[in-house]
């Protein structure tokens, strides 16, 4: 589904519940962090480290729940902000190829700035000598 139908719906659902009122952009952005909070609770006193899918198909579905829940929040925000999200997120991704040059970072979890060669300018340079994290 494209972002703006699910922006649509999203606006609609408050809308038919009068709580477009309580929408505003500091409300809402609190709300991304609730939920995110929430999404992380899931996490936390676990063993589960992996990168895949979480270890049960229950937990799973909560995992989902929660990422809904955190996607629903940030789609109102960006709506009543007047941010569109699909714009924002692919000029991000475009910065984000600029600091992190796939061929020069790639297997690396350093900060763009943690790059010994970082210049400030934007682009990123991995030295011979740095410890992978
Ligand atoms: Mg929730």
């Amino acid at each position: 589904m494209e972002i703006s139908e699910l922006t649509r719906r999203v606006r609609a659902f408050a809308e038919e519940r009068d709580w477009a009122r309580y929408h505003s952009p500091k409300n809402l952005a609190m709300a991304v962090s609730v939920e995110a909070g929430e999404l992380l609770e899931l996490f936390l006193w676990t063993d589960d480290q992996s990168p895949g899918q979480p270890t049960s198909p229950e937990r799973a579905a909560r995992v989902a729940d929660e990422a809904a829940d955190v996607m629903i929040c940030l789609l109102n925000l960006c709506d009543r902000a007047g941010i569109d999200l699909g714009q924002a997120v692919a000029s991000k991704l475009e910065r984000a190829a600029l600091k992190y040059p796939a061929h020069l970072v790639r297997g690396r979890a350093l900060k763009y700035d943690e790059y010994p060669s970082w210049d400030g300018s934007g682009h990123t340079a991995v030295p011979d000598d740095t410890e992978d994290r």
